[in-house]
């Protein structure tokens, strides 16, 4: 274990836990945004994760390869747009735990949700329903609300919402055993997250894969908050599909291109899909032929020629979490985040309640705070943070989230955190 856990208060020891961090360099491999004459402490990757310096002139040098060779660069340029989402492929494969084939990086990530519904969705009069959790990500929401009425059924019965059996809205693996017993027979597919985006609290893939399998459903995972924060092993848990994002903890900028993973027992699917050429036999793509055949795996279901000026930051970022290493990653983020919980429950008890689970393996980087006190106090809290250059962010009604992420965050940033929380509860 390169982390200490037996934690001590005061910035000296926080600081001297990051001088002896090996994995200290990366911060300086990322901008963090300047607050007055200091870095502000960012503690909002699990929302917009920060800019890897090399991004820049990662971009630039597609706009030079543009300039200079026009049509050319798709063969001629240093990364040929071509194949340009090869590029990506391997250490994507890497930091979700699959096998190259079974992803791709394409879309958004509603976008491929709605494309994994089109294929993996497939109601009968019996088996009609979705299983999902009450707190879902609204987009997720209205995801598969969409789907399951263009397939003429109706949400209020067959979209099944699990509900929070533990404290602060947190999902046991029984209670999503016991709604499987209960209606496995009419559920069609399983859609849960791999981290909670409201709780942090992780969900264990391969154990829900196993129950809903038994069940005759299918299951997918929406992984917008586990990518980059924990290791996940997708092809190990034996999901049929998930989809996820890269601009929250995997620093691909704004908007950036999603992922999307088809467990390899689906490589040469004949389920139905929306189509699109850049999903078409590579070898005969340019034959231009009007008979679609799908090329095998996840690039199957690419509709376009890749965005090559959205992924040229996912290749740089992926290059740095290959680097890294999720596994070494995830064992700072253990050590981190459980210091910072730790000084949260040491010096400011009465002001802060965490909302998330207490035990390090079912947690991520995020914590999720409540206030206590007057109903106002959360959002005060949080604008005291912002006016120090503390940023978390705001969930309505009233909880403030942080997370320490590992590639750049510090000790240093979790006790300054805690040190202004403490002058808050003072004034
Ligand atoms: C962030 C997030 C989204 C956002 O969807 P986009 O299509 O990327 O805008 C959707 N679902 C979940 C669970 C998320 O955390």
């Amino acid at each position: 274990m390169s982390y200490s856990l037996d934690f001590q208060p005061g910035l000296d020891w926080a600081r001297t836990q990051d001088q002896a961090d090996p994995l200290k360099t990366f911060r300086d491999e990322f901008c963090i945004p300047p607050h007055g004459n200091d870095a502000q402490v960012y503690l909002c990757g699990n929302s917009l994760g920060l800019q890897p310096q090399a991004t820049r002139q990662a971009l630039l040098d597609e706009l030079d390869d543009w300039g200079r060779l026009a049509v050319e660069a798709h063969f001629r340029g240093r990364h040929p747009w071509m194949p340009y989402h090869s590029f990506v492929r391997d250490n994507l494969a890497g930091l979700v735990g699959a096998q190259p084939g079974e992803v791709v990086a394409m879309n958004s990530l509603s976008a491929n949700l709605h494309l994994m519904l089109v294929s993996f969705y497939r109601p009968t009069t019996t088996r009609n329903a979705i299983l999902l959790e009450k707190r879902a990500f609204p987009s997720d929401q209205y995801a598969l609300q969409s789907q399951v009425r263009f397939h003429g059924h109706d949400p209020a019965t067959a979209l099944i919402e699990l509900d929070g059996d533990e404290a602060n809205g947190v999902i046991s693996l029984d209670a999503i055993a016991r709604a499987l017993d209960e209606h496995g027979e009419r559920i069609a597919v399983v859609l849960l997250p791999g981290v909670q985006y409201l709780t942090g609290q992780i969900f264990d893939l391969k154990a829900i894969t196993a129950l809903a399998h038994a069940k005759g459903c299918i299951v997918g995972f929406d992984l917008a908050h586990a990518v980059g924060n924990v290791p996940v092993d997708l092809h190990d848990s034996g999901c049929d599909f998930a989809v996820w994002c890269h601009y929250k903890y995997v620093n691909s900028g704004p908007g950036a291109v999603a992922g999307c993973f088809v467990h390899e027992r689906h490589a040469r699917s004949e389920l139905p899909r929306f189509a699109g050429w850049w999903g078409h036999d590579q070898s005969t793509r340019f034959q231009m032929g009007p008979q679609f055949v799908p090329t095998t795996g996840a690039d199957g279901w690419q509709l376009s020629n890749p965005p090559i000026l959205a992924l040229a930051p996912l290749r740089v970022s992926l290059e740095i979490f290959h680097r890294a290493g999720i596994r070494r990653l995830r064992e700072k983020s253990l050590a981190l985040t459980a210091y910072l919980a730790w000084a949260i429950q040491r010096e400011v008890p009465q002001l802060i309640d965490i909302l998330t689970p207490a035990e390090p393996q079912r947690r991520g980087s995020q914590l999720s705070l409540r206030v206590k006190g007057p109903r106002d106090a959360g959002r005060a809290l949080f604008e005291h943070l912002s006016e120090q250059g503390i940023v978390g962010d705001w969930r309505e009604p009233d909880v403030i989230r942080v997370a320490p992420t590992a590639l750049y965050n510090r000790f240093d940033d979790a006790w300054t955190l805690v040190e202004a929380m403490k002058a808050f509860a003072r004034a």
